[in-house]
């Protein structure tokens, strides 16, 4: 089956009860046992419910897995992977990492006594250099947020099967409309699917998918043991968002492009960061491990002016000001007063967050209206 058939059809079929074409939303935290243990497969919603059971196939199918696993968010589910250590283990992790995924890293699980080292990955082998008998985990994202970085996943792979670490990849930003790390050797993907898989600003919700199953066992057992999962409805909404993923994530691409290359050619833009052009750093490998390379990009503009980038996110009509990405609708932020606010300006300035940086997750609205409205905030 090809991609755009399992977002619809993969895992999934009609529902036992009434043939449902939909999975019902089975808002239920209990199921009626014949004798104690005599159930039908569920015995309480925490450790299984069906309409997520089916939102977790779809997850697997999609990214090419065998084992798909839901979270009420994508904090929770990264959460859950780092519950796979203990104290005296070593991360390794890219360092201009979603803020979110930092702050648990640093203020939740280093309390717990594992140490994280967060290593430019631009170039794969700098991992190893950080790499003793302690370290069990490499975390990725790619690309970077939101600096549009990219990391060779098969190279980070090969790092880690040679020493037996695991390789968790961030999949938030690509989507496996754009790329499949588990196919590229990666052991754990994660997603926010808050972001393109529930794809309509409606939902809060994280995810993992795994091949191997004594790692998927583990990841259960934590998902029932410490209990962060989502809901029946949450899961019917993104269920439905996966359906429509690759019509969206065409759209998302072909708007993207057109949109760096016209911030490209303003005389007022200093700087675009977008995979898609020659002179990105990583071009080769994104055009290698992505089939397209997606709706998000960042612009700095001349002068770097702090407040001039405030005023031009505020003169934006079809763009939001808003966090978050991935939604049909395309949204604005300037990381230095939001995102990134709360990292020092000489820190945040090292990874190129600068004053005037400005980033864009393009919606699928009109081309034409969306370059427009960049031309007049802009002018
Ligand atoms: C949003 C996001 C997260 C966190 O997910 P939540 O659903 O907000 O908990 C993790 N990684 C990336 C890349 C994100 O964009």
């Amino acid at each position: 089956m090809k991609f755009n058939t399992k977002t619809i059809h993969g895992k999934q079929h009609p529902d036992v009860a009434y043939g449902a074409v939909m999975p019902p939303i089975y808002q239920t935290s209990t199921y009626a046992q014949t004798t104690p243990g005599g159930n039908k497969g569920y015995e309480y919603s925490r450790t299984h419910n069906p309409t997520r059971h089916a939102l977790e196939n779809a997850f697997a199918s999609i990214e090419n897995g065998t084992f798909g696993l839901a979270f009420g968010s994508g904090l929770a589910a990264i959460d859950a992977v780092l519950k796979l250590l203990k104290p005296g283990d070593e991360v390794i992790s890219t360092n201009d990492l979603y803020g979110g995924t930092y702050r648990l890293f640093t203020s939740i699980f280093e309390d717990f006594g594992i140490k994280f080292h967060f290593v430019g990955m631009s170039n794969a082998s700098n991992i190893e250099n950080y790499i003793n008998n302690n370290t069990k985990l490499i975390w990725v994202e790619t690309p970077t947020n939101p600096m549009l970085n990219i990391i060779d996943i098969k190279a980070t792979a090969s790092i880690a099967k040679k020493h037996n670490i695991l390789l968790a990849v961030d999949n938030t930003f690509a989507t496996p409309y754009l790329q499949q790390p588990l196919d590229l050797g990666a052991d754990i993907i994660m997603h926010s699917a808050t972001k393109y898989i529930g794809g309509h600003s409606d939902l809060v919700m994280g995810a993992l998918v795994v091949n191997d199953k004594e790692l998927a066992d583990k990841l259960y057992f934590i998902q029932n043991a410490s209990g962060a999962i989502c809901g029946p409805q949450d899961s019917f909404l993104a269920l439905r968002g996966i359906k429509t993923l690759h019509v969206r994530m065409q759209r998302h691409c072909e708007n993207g492009k057109a949109i760096a290359k016209y911030l490209a050619t303003h005389p007022k833009v200093e700087n675009v960061y977008w995979p898609g052009f020659k002179n990105h750093p990583n071009h080769d490998i994104a055009k290698s491990q992505m089939k397209d390379f997606g709706g998000m990009l960042s612009f700095t503009t001349k002068g770097n002016n702090y407040e001039e980038a405030i005023k031009l996110v505020e003169n934006l009509k079809i763009f939001t000001l808003a966090e978050s990405l991935g939604g049909v609708e395309s949204l604005a932020g300037h990381p230095a007063s939001m995102t990134h606010a709360s990292i020092p300006k000489e820190e945040r300035e090292k990874t190129g967050v600068v004053d005037s940086l400005i980033r864009l997750s393009v919606g699928i609205e009109d081309e034409e209206d969306l370059i427009n409205d960049l031309k007049q905030a802009l002018g």
